[in-house]
């Protein structure tokens, strides 16, 4: 067991700065630092995953939020991030929380080695008792590059670092079961099954990228993860402590069962996948266990021009994701592979190497829990053509 307990804060665009100004404020990020000093007092190691960047950037910019376009934001959070963190240092030595910053694109996560060079930079932090502030690097990502709201990015904390708590922090006191200004909405307290939610969530507010489908999103690869998550509204007093210990309204996402390898959740719970390989329809339904590696003659169809090493989607012939893998060889080589299996793999690709596409040990198989993610773009390949 460890002895402190790790949990990661999200705190929304819209808490940190002023709507109508664009300015910090100073109020909440004080009740922020005063409940974090209390906590880490109590045994928890905190990571705030910070958004506010780009709305207090806006300023220097000379833009309003609405008129901003890709490159006004990047340049407005390149502008806002060390304001932003400028506010958190000061006010942070007041209550004694001394804070670093990590800032990460998309591909420093789901790329293995950066993502446990930044595991390991956060659990150096955590060793000197210095609370890591994350935010995405919103000035080097390009739109289909990034993570694009704070909500998923926190959650990808959550799991690499193993927190028991996601506490998501927002402008609305948790989730409802439908649009929340509508008559007759009901407050959710508890969330069991996130899909059930999906279609419900789909507002976004007006300062930040994000909204309830992002947190439910979030939710989901949290309690993938073995970690649960609250949702609640960010007040200026004793904002994260309340919500923990369940003194006011929230919503609270359970967290399912214990978390498989650190592993196997760094590759079920991506935003991106490379490419995808479709089984035969006899190889999808016999294939289960992490075991079977996928055999060139098991293939039917190729998506995506992957290479070696990138995380692929595996689908059985109906369509359905079944496993992710991590693809053994380019997909060029894997499609000269497949419509050759009486060849070698030598007298193919001109070098040796064993003819698994995907090597069992590297297959992780997908349970009912996980929300299916989008299908990689990329022409499909036939095997049979
Ligand atoms: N990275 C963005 C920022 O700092 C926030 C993304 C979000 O709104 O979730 O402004």
């Amino acid at each position: 067991v460890r002895p402190r307990k790790r949990i990661v804060v999200k705190v929304g665009s819209s808490l940190l700065a002023n709507t109508e100004r664009l300015t910090l404020r100073y109020a909440f990020m004080n009740g922020l630092l005063t409940d974090i000093a209390e906590l880490q007092h109590q045994g928890y190691d905190v990571v705030l995953t910070s958004s506010g960047s780009v709305a207090l950037g806006l300023n220097m910019i000379g833009r309003a939020p609405d008129e901003a376009g890709v490159l006004d934001k990047q340049a407005a959070a390149a502008c806002g991030q060390p304001l932003l963190l400028n506010a958190y240092k000061q006010i942070g030595l007041e209550h004694g929380v001394d804070i670093a910053q990590v800032l990460v694109t998309l591909g420093d996560m789901e790329e293995r080695r950066r993502f446990l060079n930044i595991r390991n930079t956060v659990l150096r932090l955590f060793d000197r008792g210095i609370m890591p502030i994350v935010n995405e690097n919103d000035t080097v990502t390009t739109e289909e590059l990034r993570v694009g709201d704070n909500d998923r990015l926190a959650a990808k904390v959550a799991q690499m670092i193993q927190a028991e708590h996601l506490v998501i922090l927002t402008s609305i006191d948790g989730l409802y079961d439908r649009d929340p200004s509508d008559e007759g909405a009901n407050h959710v307290e508890s969330v069991d099954d996130v899909s059930e939610f999906l279609s419900v969530t789909e507002s976004t507010s007006s300062l930040g990228s994000g909204g309830m489908l992002t947190k439910m999103q979030a939710a989901n690869m949290a309690q993938n993860a073995g970690c649960e998550t609250i949702i609640g509204e960010g007040v200026t007093e004793r904002p994260i402590q309340s919500l923990l210990f369940r003194e006011r309204l929230h919503t609270r996402c359970t967290a399912k069962g214990t978390p498989a390898s650190n592993w196997a959740v760094w590759m079920t719970n991506r935003l991106q996948v490379a490419g995808s390989l479709t089984l035969t329809s006899e190889t999808g339904l016999t294939i289960t266990a992490n075991t079977d590696s996928i055999e060139p003659t098991q293939v039917a169809a190729i998506q995506g021009q992957f290479q070696k090493g990138d995380v692929l989607h595996i689908y059985n012939d109906s369509g359905d994701e079944i496993a992710r893998g991590i693809a053994n060889f380019s997909a060029d080589e894997m499609i000269v592979m497949a419509r050759h299996t009486d060849q070698s793999v030598s007298e193919l690709l001109g070098y040796r190497a064993n003819s698994a596409l995907v090597s069992g040990e590297n297959l992780v198989f997908l349970e009912d829990r996980h929300l299916p993610l989008e299908a990689p773009r990329g022409d499909l390949r036939l095997v049979a053509s």
